[in-house]
């Protein structure tokens, strides 16, 4: 029988990495739930809507239709049809995203979205609720996390030369972190009954195996 995986965890992880790998062995769907906060993110920024204007933000969120396409190298990510899939990890999305999902009412809306995406089993979703409040029922939950300096280095080699620091990093992870774990609308927390993985010392290979494993348990 198919079943649902949630991974969550702070930015950089590798969740992402992880759960395209995982999802790809069980023959399952990846969701990539960050990309759905970014997608808001981008359009309200698009449309002069700053994260303090919350209303208007909760608007831009509810007329704005998100599309994740399964694609060969990664997935492709729709706005309102135009291809953002780059655009939503430019800089200035990433800096601002995380003030957007503080936001209770885009969450709601995203997490509507999710749920339903999850509703026939065979997912494998990420985030930082999906085990708490998407998907409380997924038979398998993963709290996937690892030091702030290695999950830095991870996003340093990922990144073309030159277009940013490993103090930059560092400072934007543990930012980011931080807003994510005191927000007062499902802050990062691991689940009661998540498994905790921490990856800084093990390889992609190591951490897609022993989540496979917890999987066919
Ligand atoms: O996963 P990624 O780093 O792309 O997510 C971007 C931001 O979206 C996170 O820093 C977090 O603020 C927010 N997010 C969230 N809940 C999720 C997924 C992402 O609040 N389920």
């Amino acid at each position: 029988d198919r079943i649902n995986v949630a991974i969550d965890g702070p930015a950089g992880a590798g969740k992402s990495t992880v759960a395209k790998l995982v999802a790809e062995r069980l023959g399952y769907i990846y969701i990539d739930t960050g990309a759905m906060y970014r997608v808001v993110a981008y359009k309200a920024l698009e449309d002069g809507v700053g994260p303090d204007h919350a209303a208007e933000a909760v608007r831009t969120a509810e007329r704005l239709s998100i599309e994740l396409r399964p694609g060969q190298q990664r997935q492709q990510v729709l706005a309102d049809g135009e291809d953002v899939t780059d655009a939503i990890r430019s800089a200035s999305v990433t800096s601002k995203v995380s003030a957007y999902a503080s936001n209770p009412g885009i969450r709601d809306i995203l997490v509507r979205k999710q749920q339903e995406m999850a509703r026939k089993k065979g997912v494998v979703m990420d985030g930082r609720d999906i085990g708490t409040k998407v998907l409380p029922d997924a038979e398998v939950k993963i709290y996937l996390t690892a030091s702030v300096e290695k999950r830095a280095q991870r996003r340093f080699e990922e990144l073309p030369e030159g277009s940013t620091t490993m103090e930059e990093l560092r400072e934007d992870i543990a930012r980011r972190d931080e807003m994510d774990r005191n927000r007062e609308h499902s802050p990062l927390v691991q689940a009661e009954d998540a498994i905790r993985i921490d990856s800084t010392d093990m390889s992609i290979e190591e951490v897609t195996e022993k989540i496979l494993a917890i999987c066919s348990e």
